[in-house]
């Protein structure tokens, strides 16, 4: 078989995981990729029907940064109250929070968090967000629309 000579790109997920879509089977993969990170960027995959191709990660663009900012959760979708967060990680993709005991949080809900960032003009963000995974306390969620993020949080997260 020969390997296809096309690099693919993925993006890294709030998740550590990166979907891939082989380009021969046409199946897609998930692929964790937290013990990529700092190594080669570029790396091969096998696909289960064999084809080997390469994949470029970009762990830029969902970038991480760790955060202890206050804010406010309502809940959209189902309709319900809401309450304190510390909002714990940021990145263009998505945000990680701390909720209280008891929240009620679900996976699949959609919410609305509101904070400041804790940048110099203490800019105030409010996103719609649906939740990935809830480990505890902890809930981890992916903007409604990525590609919607304002200039402040691009700029917050570069500095
Ligand atoms: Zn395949």
């Amino acid at each position: 078989m020969t390997e296809p000579t096309e690099t693919l790109k993925a993006y890294v997920q709030d998740d550590d995981c990166i979907t891939i879509t082989c380009p021969v089977c046409n199946q897609p993969a998930c692929l964790k990729v937290e013990s990529f990170r700092n190594k080669c960027q570029t790396f091969k995959v096998r696909c289960a029907c064999k084809a080997v191709f390469k994949v470029k990660v970009d762990y830029r663009r969902f970038y991480r940064k760790p955060t202890e900012i206050p804010g406010i959760y309502k809940s959209l979708i189902p309709p319900g109250p809401g309450g304190e967060i510390m909002v714990i990680n940021l990145s263009k993709g998505g945000i990680g929070f701390k909720a209280f005991t008891g929240h009620g949080i679900r996976e699949g809900a959609t919410l609305q968090v509101s904070f400041e960032l804790d940048d110099k003009k203490r800019t105030y963000l409010q996103k719609k967000v649906n939740v990935q995974n809830i480990n505890g306390d902890v809930i981890g969620c992916r903007f409604s629309d990525p590609d919607l993020f304002e200039k402040a949080l691009g700029f917050y997260l570069q500095h």
